[in-house]
């Protein structure tokens, strides 16, 4: 296991810069997820750690070892790719000891360790399968057995799910998860799933076109998002386009079409009276309150336990609130509120490429 530090490292494909000068430093045993869009540079963030892209700048250190230079086969890295890659006429067996076998170990120790990665990854008795006859979530643990066997210094993962559907990648999520806790490794995870970043992540960096514009753990950047990028990227949200107005006393109020929203402690913080803002409000901190905005419910969506609402003021600016069900049942004509502290400013960043 070792930390993993990002100095300045970074890539041009000819004229496409696909990340940007990137300082980033890994904890030794942290998980970190790179989340973003596609096309947002995680491939190749995570490529250069493994070895697979030479960067166009900058210097990468595995426990502080400059490795920049190396080989993917010098770095002991394990890397677990979406579509399995793995070899699909030899048996699972055979794949789990390909990584091991190259390195010429001995027979009993390969034995050895190929069982134990096996039963890490429940996967036992199936060692003499052959590739195809697996389901796909069985594939995907035999992509991060193989992975593991090696035991790697750092384990990479690039959407290592996607192909799974949603019953199966929540249950290879746990077991990734478990596995982690049971043995943590330094780990870096690439997905453009932000449920699966907080289910997983000691910490996430949020990418968007080739650069890390945040990084921090999921409540961090759920509760505190640098833009309305981020905003946008973890969980759902309500965004705000209004004028600051009445800046006193750390109160002031954004005026958005159709009503004044009041903005109290962080929120108001360092406002100036007519300055334009982007204002975030999630959709749990939206609630019925008597006096509050009249509003109409134009529309309910079923959510379980919970439902969500959208909700339309006479100006017709419009808000989400999710709530527990019961809150809205009943009249579509309600009073709408929220608590001051709830709402944030932020920096616009949707006219940013
Ligand atoms: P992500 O994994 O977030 O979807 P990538 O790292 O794959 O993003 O790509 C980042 C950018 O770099 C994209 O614009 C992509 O088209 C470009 N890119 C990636 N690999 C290559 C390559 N081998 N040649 C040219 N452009 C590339
Ligand atoms: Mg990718």
């Amino acid at each position: 296991m070792s930390d993993v530090r990002l100095e300045g490292i970074g890539k041009a494909f000819g004229t496409v810069q696909a990340l940007a000068p990137t300082d980033l430093s890994i904890r030794q045993g942290e998980f970190l997820t790179l989340l973003g869009p596609s096309g947002s540079g995680k491939t190749t963030l995570l490529n250069i750690c493994a070895g697979y892209v030479a960067p166009s700048a900058g210097r990468l250190f595995v426990g502080g070892r400059d490795v920049t230079a190396l080989p993917p086969r010098q770095r002991n890295m394990g890397m677990v790719f979406q579509n399995y890659a793995l070899f699909p006429h030899m048996s699972v067996a055979d794949n789990v000891a390909y990584g091991l076998k190259v390195r010429k170990l001995p027979r009993n120790e390969i034995a050895r360790r190929c069982a134990e990665a096996l039963h890490m990854t429940r996967l036992e008795g199936l060692g003499g399968r052959a590739i195809r006859e697996l389901s796909g979530g069985q594939q995907q643990r035999v992509a991060l057995a193989r992975a593991m066997v090696i035991q790697p210094d750092i384990l990479l993962m690039d959407e290592p799910l996607g192909a799974l559907d949603r019953q199966l990648r929540k249950e290879v999520q746990l077991e990734i998860r478990r596995l982690h806790a049971a043995r943590p490794r330094t780990t870096i995870y690439v997905t453009h799933d932000q449920e699966e970043a907080l289910v997983m992540s000691d910490r996430i960096a949020v990418m968007r076109a080739g650069r890390i514009v945040q990084i921090g753990t999921g409540a961090e950047l759920y509760e505190r998002p640098v833009d309305t990028f981020v905003a946008r990227f973890l969980g759902e949200s309500n965004l705000l386009a209004g004028r600051v107005e009445t800046v006193a006393d750390g109160r002031a109020t954004l005026a958005v079409p159709g009503f004044a929203a009041p903005l109290a402690g962080r929120a108001a913080a360092g406002l100036r009276s007519g300055q334009p803002g982007c204002a975030l409000l999630r959709p749990e901190a939206v609630c019925a309150q008597p006096g509050g905005a009249p509003a109409r419910i134009a529309e309910r969506v079923y959510l379980g336990e919970l439902s969500a609402v959208r909700l339309v003021f006479g100006s017709g600016q419009e808000l989400w609130s999710r709530r527990l069900a019961g809150e809205w049942s009943g009249r579509d004509a309600v009073e709408v509120g929220w608590d001051a502290s709830s709402i944030s400013i932020l920096p616009d960043a949707s006219n940013e490429s």
